[in-house]
């Protein structure tokens, strides 16, 4: 009876919205309303095996896109698709200070890929960063957002210790807004975007052996996969800086066709 009492003020308090129109849901309803909800495509079966994106054929591999670069990280997993509804749910958790989208999109991603990620055994979740500047204006790192329910979700779900979320990697300059720039410049661009925290350099060590990194299995965290180009950059990074052996990701939406 009382916890009927607290739900019903939570509810009148912060009701439920829905991530895709914002529209305030029943009391017992969460993520997506029924019309976004109809709007809305999972990654499901045939997927890419690199990028995690949807295929058109259940006999292709990989799409278009992997098939012809070579990514640096080993698999990624997403879990919609970046279009209608959940367009707009990225839009909120970026710009609408709009937490609770990370932490359904987390919950939604553990659900479907807490048992691919758990056989993958990460050591460390690390959200790809946003530009200083950026992070001060909205206050937080969405990418970070997602990173942290996503480890809570999964100690919620399997139990354990909760995985660290580290930001191991730091924005080191303002790059020009990606969606402007072809691919090829955005690898450029990016390349020199990225550089690896100080802390996190430290506690490597300076000399690092080469057969020693910090980590053997990371988890690179991003709200939105486009083209891999960033995941690419962070990967290289942690590869190249002998922060991980092997690095997998985790986004919340993928672009279909790009
Ligand atoms: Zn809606
Ligand atoms: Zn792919």
């Amino acid at each position: 009876m009382r916890k009927t009492a607290i739900r019903t003020v939570k509810h009148l308090l912060f009701p439920n919205r829905c991530p895709g129109c914002g529209q305030v849901l029943d009391m017992d309803q969460e993520g997506f309303c029924p019309i976004c909800q109809k709007e809305i495509r999972l990654t499901a079966e045939p997927v890419c095996k690199r990028c995690g994106k949807p295929l058109e054929r259940e006999a292709e591999e990989y799409c278009t896109d992997c098939k012809k670069t070579e990514h640096a990280f080993i698999q990624n997993k997403a879990y919609c698709v970046y279009e209608a509804g959940a367009k707009n749910a990225m839009y909120r958790l970026k710009y609408g200070n709009a937490k609770w989208v990370g932490e359904y999109f987390a919950k939604k991603l553990v659900a479907d890929y807490g048992d691919w990620l758990r056989w993958r055994q990460p050591e460390a979740l690390i959200p790809v960063p946003v530009h200083p500047k950026r992070q001060r204006e909205r206050g937080y790192n969405q990418a970070e957002v997602l990173a942290k329910y996503i480890a809570h979700q999964m100690t919620e779900t399997y139990g354990g210790e909760m995985l660290p979320v580290i930001p191991a990697v730091r924005r080191s300059r303002y790059t020009t807004p990606q969606k402007e720039l072809s691919v090829t410049l955005r690898r450029k661009n990016l390349k020199k975007a990225f550089k690896l925290d100080k802390n996190v350099v430290k506690s490597r060590g300076i000399y690092p052996d080469s057969m020693k990194t910090l980590f053997q299995r990371v988890l690179i965290v991003d709200d939105i996969y486009t083209t891999g180009v960033t995941l690419d950059a962070v990967s290289e990074l942690l590869l190249a800086g002998h922060i991980a052996q092997e690095v997998y990701a985790m986004t919340a939406v993928i672009g279909q066709n790009i």
